[in-house]
């Protein structure tokens, strides 16, 4: 006999309200709920609460998240969890669902308390609380909260040096072993709560997601996970940097979709301390850095907008859309730009080090500003974070907190010689540079005309002279930023 015909009365329901967070273990939120559901002997449904805002243009960043959201559906679909999906305005959808699921009294969520999301989550807040729907909130998608870490006068810190110090010593939280017997057992026999919804999400726009995304969910961010650590973690220091190499974790898409827990991340590589050395210690403070631009988005909510430096507010910054498009379309003559700016607008991810030298480029040698280079990787990259995408971006333009110092400006001839000496990458991602002699490969403007039809690369034909001179943009750099220009 299943539960549901044990019952007498309507039973108490309790909601899990899905949000990036596209997994059932380790979830702080789903942790919570079974277990009060199981302690009340109350049943429990899941939701997601597709948003207007995003459905009309799908932009790379949302293909990948709604083809990933389907993923999980049918996984838990796979395990007899039904996932609702509610369309509409976000008080339209929580009047519904509460139109529909008579006995609903509570609702868990994993907080998401930066920026633009924050506002969204405060409105939520007040309608559970006008509606006397009880909620409860956690923190999931960082190690440590925005409150969590702080100096000791109390206020945040601004430099991440000491940052990490902090938030190295303080003790990790555990795993949530959730119950997964249970998640079937105890859920509510609903019909969906709006089918029009749901048909509008599997037929239209799921139709408009047009990528071939090739390791969605679950088992592949495990493979993924456990590869990295078992044989690429001890090299991570050394090869982090080099584009060419599968020298970093690639997990970012999945801890940005909730597909894995940093918790999970974390421990999976704390765990290889020993074995792995430096290589442990250096990707554990990457996952402080992701908490660190959380943490100062928090403390900063507009600085989507706003430079955090108060004196780079009013930069004179150049809006010339024909250099924004050839940055855009990797062809402004500096290959490992373009190299770079290829692969992020063909895969949807970029090298880390690459999103340094784009953006350092976008900012210090077009001049251009950073927030349209910033609203450009958020249509087109599938980890797109806003917190870390603001932090990295307001970083390399130098107007940032703990940014880097503006007199520092990347020369993108020496960092593609640096990190990617024999051109394997640039190659790779720019094929008329492909038979380029690697004498040139970084400079290709440089060859001598018999090299250039040999190498079937025509300077100012195949390829473009460099849009402007690194060395003379260098100056008109500092010079905007101290006020002389
Ligand atoms: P790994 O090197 O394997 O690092 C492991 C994890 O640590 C990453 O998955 C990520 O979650 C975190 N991490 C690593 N470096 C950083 C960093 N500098 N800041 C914050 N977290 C970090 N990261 C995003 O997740 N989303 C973004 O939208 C994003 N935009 C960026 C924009 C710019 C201009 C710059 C300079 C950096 C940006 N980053 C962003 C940070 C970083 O580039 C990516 O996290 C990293 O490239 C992801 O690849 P990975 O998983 O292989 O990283």
């Amino acid at each position: 006999m299943t539960k549901q015909n044990n019952k007498q009365k309507a039973p108490e329901r309790f909601a899990v309200w899905f949000r990036s967070d596209f997994r059932l273990k380790d979830q702080a939120a789903l942790y919570h709920a079974i277990e009060t559901v199981k302690h009340k002997d109350g049943e429990w449904f899941a939701f997601f609460h597709l948003d207007p805002a995003f459905t009309d243009e799908i932009d790379t960043h949302h293909d990948y998240f709604f083809q990933t959201l389907n993923h999980f559906r049918d996984s838990c679909s796979g395990k007899g969890i039904h996932l609702h999906i509610v369309y509409g305005e976000l008080t339209d959808t929580l009047e519904r669902i509460r139109d529909h699921v008579s006995g609903w009294s509570t609702v868990y969520f994993n907080r998401d308390d930066a920026g633009r999301n924050s506002v969204r989550d405060q409105k939520a807040r007040e309608w559970f609380d006008e509606h006397s729907i009880e909620y409860f909130d956690y923190e999931d998608a960082h190690i440590h909260a925005p409150e969590e870490i702080k100096k000791q006068d109390g206020s945040h810190y601004k430099v991440f040096t000491p940052y990490s110090k902090a938030w190295g010593k303080k003790h990790k939280p555990d795993m949530y072993n959730i119950d997964e017997d249970a998640l079937a057992e105890y859920q509510a026999d609903l019909q969906p709560i709006h089918k029009q919804s749901e048909t509008f999400f599997e037929e239209d726009l799921l139709d408009r997601c047009s990528m071939n995304w090739q390791a969605l969910g679950a088992c592949h961010a495990k493979d993924r996970l456990e590869t990295f650590m078992d044989e690429r973690l001890a090299y991570y220091k050394d090869e982090r940097d080099i584009p060419e190499r599968a020298g970093t974790s690639r997990l970012s898409p999945y801890l940005k979709t909730g597909v894995l827990s940093p918790r999970q991340v974390f421990h999976s590589a704390a765990a290889r301390r020993e074995d792995a050395g430096s290589g442990a210690e250096t990707y554990i403070n990457e996952l402080a850095w992701r908490d660190f631009y959380y943490m100062i988005h928090y403390f900063y909510p507009d600085s989507k907008q706003k430079e955090i430096t108060d004196k780079y507010q009013s930069l004179d910054w150049n809006d010339s859309d024909e250099r924004f498009q050839m940055w855009i379309e990797g062809r402004t003559g500096y290959p490992i730009v373009d190299a770079g700016m290829r692969q992020l607008n063909e895969t949807g991810w970029m090298h880390n080090r690459l999103r340094m030298i784009t953006a350092s480029f976008l900012t210090k040698d077009f001049h251009i500003a950073w927030r349209k280079g910033e609203e450009y990787f958020q249509k087109k990259l599938i980890d797109y974070d806003q917190s870390s995408n603001i932090g990295g971006w307001q970083w390399a333009a130098s107007v940032g907190t703990d940014a880097v110092p503006y007199f520092r400006v990347f020369n993108p001839t020496t960092q593609g010689k640096r990190f990617d000496p024999d051109g394997t990458f640039i190659r790779k991602y720019v094929p008329e540079l492909k038979n380029v002699p690697a004498k040139y490969i970084h400079e290709p403007s440089k060859m001598p005309e018999g090299t250039q039809e040999e190498s079937g690369c025509i300077i100012g034909r195949n390829y473009p002279e460099p849009a402007v001179d690194h060395s003379t943009q260098r100056k008109k750099a500092i010079a905007m930023f101290k006020g002389d220009d």
